[in-house]
């Protein structure tokens, strides 16, 4: 439930509202926005009487959040929420981010040179899994804690930003204090203890959508982020499971407009894993943004055929290039751009 106050509201008037919202033994969330204030009220399963808030001092409207997911949903908040990492990214605004990288961090001389050439094609995001989700036990696995820490060198050189996963509960605090952004990937959608432990480091959070979840299913995975205290949530839509065995997946781009209307949270798209096959990456860039995502997140190995992981649907780094050039004009015919290169910043 959300109780929205008058523009008028003094501080004394939301205070008792909180208070009131307490009394009746709920959580109160106050939501600041432009126009005017809101205190949402979390901890209830079902309906809650929402007399005794209605007739108080400043209460312009109670309105009941109809959706299971309450506080990602746009009923509980309208405007759209824009995360800004310490580089100056901003994720939800209207330029389109590029978060690029190989699948895996695999040595230091491969993370440094691709870095530098994706910060130099307009990149401002680091990708590289350093704890890797991989469906063969004796699959390469990542380099862990070493990853990580040449990563951060990729930063540190660089500017730009990092975005990594945490596979698991145990190493997750420890990716939490390296990484910008931390991805809770597919495999894990629905890992609550894990989203809950993300949630609670309040660092930016990139949930991938499950390999056979549902939209709702993937929103109500972002409410557990919310539910901590933690609002800086990136959805990523990355491919479901098809029946066509000609791409690795069937990237559904209709959950890029469906999210939109349903949530003011930012989205972006994969196409490479939502592909899997590196001539499908770029048709699936371009058609992503003009389907109106927030970001792109691309997997770019300086050689890719001899990527330790995910090769194939790696690009080149002249292809991602070529693939930066396409996006700005089909953002710019959208009324977006693509965000603007470190290196003229
Ligand atoms: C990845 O980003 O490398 C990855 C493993 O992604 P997903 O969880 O979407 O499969
Ligand atoms: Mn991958």
């Amino acid at each position: 439930m959300l109780v929205v106050m008058h523009h008028t509201a003094t501080d004394d008037d939301v205070r008792a509202v909180i208070e009131t919202i307490e009394g009746m033994g709920y959580e109160a969330r106050p939501i600041p926005g432009k126009q005017r204030t809101a205190v949402g009220l979390i901890g209830n399963d079902g309906k809650v009487d929402s007399g005794r808030l209605e007739s108080l001092a400043g209460v312009l409207q109670v309105i009941h959040v109809s959706q299971p997911y309450k506080q990602v949903s746009r009923e509980w908040k309208s405007e759209p929420t824009v995360i800004e990492l310490a580089n100056g990214t901003r994720i939800g605004d209207r330029e389109v981010v590029l978060m690029a990288g190989p699948c895996s961090v695999e040595s230091e001389a491969q993370i440094l040179d691709i870095a530098h050439r994706l910060k130099a094609a307009g990149a401002t995001v680091l990708r590289g899994g350093a704890f890797k989700p991989r469906t063969s036990p004796y699959a390469f696995q990542g380099l862990g804690v070493e990853g990580l820490k040449l990563l951060a060198k990729a930063r540190e050189e660089t500017g730009l930003a990092i975005v990594t996963e945490a596979l698991e509960t145990e190493t997750l605090d420890v990716v939490a204090e390296y990484a910008d952004i931390i991805q809770i990937g597919a495999r894990n959608m629905q890992n609550f203890p894990l989203l809950r432990r993300a949630g609670k480091t309040g660092k930016p959070v990139l949930i991938k959508r499950g390999l056979a979840a549902t939209i709702k299913e993937l929103l109500l995975s972002a409410e557990y982020v919310l539910a901590e205290g933690n609002p800086n949530v990136i959805l990523c839509e990355r491919g479901v499971r098809g029946f066509d065995d000609q791409t690795r997946n069937l990237l559904d781009l209709t959950a890029i407009p469906v999210v939109q209307s349903l949530s003011h949270l930012p989205i972006i798209a994969d196409p490479s894993h939502g592909t899997g096959v590196r001539s499908k990456v770029i048709p699936m860039a371009r058609a992503a943004v003009a389907a109106g995502a927030d970001g792109l997140i691309v997997e770019v190995h300086p050689n890719p055929d001899r990527a330790l992981s995910d090769g194939a649907q790696s690009l080149w780094p002249d292809q991602f290039e070529e693939m930066v050039h396409q996006i700005g004009a089909i953002a710019d015919a959208i009324g977006r751009a693509a965000a603007a290169p470190l290196v003229t910043r």
